[in-house]
């Protein structure tokens, strides 16, 4: 099988109390894996089994018949780039020159977490709210579905949020807002999107220690 289910950065029960051990136990063991797993399916014995996940994402991003290698591969880079985003040590605003870059452009840090709050908030549906940097700007995004910021050539990507449902209706049911309010405040992984603004190469790797 060419593509495995990268381990947690954490233990299952450390994010709580805002993301419970029973939240990550479905969305981790059972959703993210099942992506892995129809993933190696569907490339099985065809030029994407030779591929990285990046570069699978990109090829096939826009083409109708290939949107079920498309969105498995993609929902499983998400979810490789959600779990980093998110530490049990996350939080609060970020020092130096990333926190210094928000200020600077969203006004103040409250004002950052607001419109990244309001971008997961207003995703139609299922999608994903993301923070990426585009030629030395930051942006808050958001994208449908398994649509991401490599898809839809957003720039660098330096944090995600999912906002499936299966991200929080165990913990807030319909409340997606207070799931976005929480985790934003609480979980936000600063050494990742700090790491990843640092990044100079397309190819990076989300599997780090953290
Ligand atoms: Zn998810």
């Amino acid at each position: 099988m060419p593509f495995t289910l990268a381990a947690l950065p954490y233990a299952q029960d450390a994010l709580e109390p805002v993301i419970s051990a029973k939240t990550l136990s479905y969305h981790y063991g059972k959703h993210h894996k099942g992506y892995v797993d129809k993933l190696n399916e569907r490339v099985a014995e065809t030029r994407y089994a030779a591929m990285k996940l990046e570069e699978i994402v990109v090829k096939t991003a826009g083409s109708a018949d290939k949107s079920d290698i498309f969105n498995n591969a993609a929902q499983v880079w998400n979810h490789d780039f959600y779990w980093n985003s998110l530490s049990p040590k996350g939080g609060g605003e970020p020092p130096g020159d990333l926190g210094r870059k928000i200020e600077k452009q969203f006004g103040s840090y409250e004002e950052f977490l607001d419109e990244f709050a309001k971008a997961g908030i207003g995703c139609f549906g299922s999608g994903w709210a993301w923070l990426v940097e585009s030629r030395g700007v930051l942006k808050i995004t958001k994208t449908a579905n398994a649509e991401n910021p490599l898809s839809e050539k957003q720039g660098k990507t330096l944090l995600a949020l999912d906002v499936w449902e299966h991200a929080y209706y165990l913990d807030y049911q319909n409340k997606r807002d207070d799931y976005l309010k929480t985790v934003l405040n609480k979980l936000l992984n600063w050494d990742f999107a700090r790491m990843n603004l640092s990044e100079t190469t397309k190819r990076r790797s989300v599997h780090v220690e953290i």
